[in-house]
């Protein structure tokens, strides 16, 4: 599980640390864990949300980044070290968000693996047309997001976000741990109650790695298509998908 420990710099494409025999809860045993949960650790630490949620789940767990920072990556490399982080290589990143996930690789000791959609974007554009973000965006993020996360998470019972309360008005509500019945699955949301200023400091205590688009006047970060800059002011979000009527990608609904 610590493939990049050697410091070689390799993206694992593929495996999960360890977990093939690791014990598989039922639905209604993890719905019951997350009920309880999210009762038990409201306003507790991030750290201990975290050690609450690898205790609890162990090899069946991972985190998901979208390398926007590294906050919740680094995070659960102090708490669980080799932890698996998911991130969703869409093939249409900016190269500042795939320099964010190479230093992850480099530098801590969690097991990156990106998962790539089935189809590569020039296969998409041939079965599907080219540029389908700016006609069918909702099918775009199905493809290239939501089916791969889908796929990954199928050997784990857990999985972590960085989502945020203060990120924007849809996530005023997010709870630290929740279940997911469509997916079934247990969602821990460790830093769901930091605002941006929270962030900010954890990320100059420990010197995470952070997308340098936010210097550049970006609130929010996604795939290229459809990411735009803020102006001051804006909800950060706003430049997501900003000539739709969309604010999420369809991960966390
Ligand atoms: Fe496609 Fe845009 Fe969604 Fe990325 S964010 S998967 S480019 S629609």
């Amino acid at each position: 599980s610590l493939l990049n420990a050697s410091g070689l710099g390799l993206v694992n494409l593929g495996a999960p640390a360890v977990s093939a025999d690791s014990e598989r809860r039922k639905p209604e045993e993890l719905k019951a864990l997350a009920l309880a949960a999210a009762e038990m650790l409201e306003g507790r630490p991030a750290e201990e949300i975290a050690k609450w949620a690898t205790d609890t789940f162990g090899a069946r767990f991972c985190v998901t980044s979208s390398m926007a920072d590294a906050v919740v990556a680094h995070l659960f490399s102090r708490v669980s070290p080799g932890v698996d982080v998911v991130f969703l290589d869409t093939g249409l990143h900016f190269p500042e968000t795939l320099k964010v996930r190479d230093t992850v690789v480099r530098t801590m000791n969690v097991n990156v693996r990106s998962i790539r959609p089935r189809l590569t974007v020039g296969q998409q554009d041939g079965e599907y047309g080219p540029r389908l973000f700016a006609r069918s965006p909702d099918e775009c993020c199905f493809l290239r997001k939501v089916e791969p996360l889908e796929r990954a998470l199928a050997e784990y019972d857990s999985w972590a976000t960085g989502l945020r309360r203060d990120e924007s008005p849809t996530r005023a509500n997010t709870p630290v741990v929740a279940f997911d019945a469509k997916k079934g699955k247990v969602k821990v949301n460790p830093i769901a109650a930091w605002t941006q200023a929270d962030v900010d400091a954890y990320i100059s205590r420990w010197n995470v790695p952070v997308n340098e688009l936010f210097k550049k006047g970006y609130g929010s970060i996604g795939c290229w298509p459809c990411t735009r800059r803020t102006k001051a002011g804006e909800d950060p979000r706003a430049g997501r998908w900003a000539m739709f009527e969309k604010t999420e990608c369809g991960l966390h609904v």
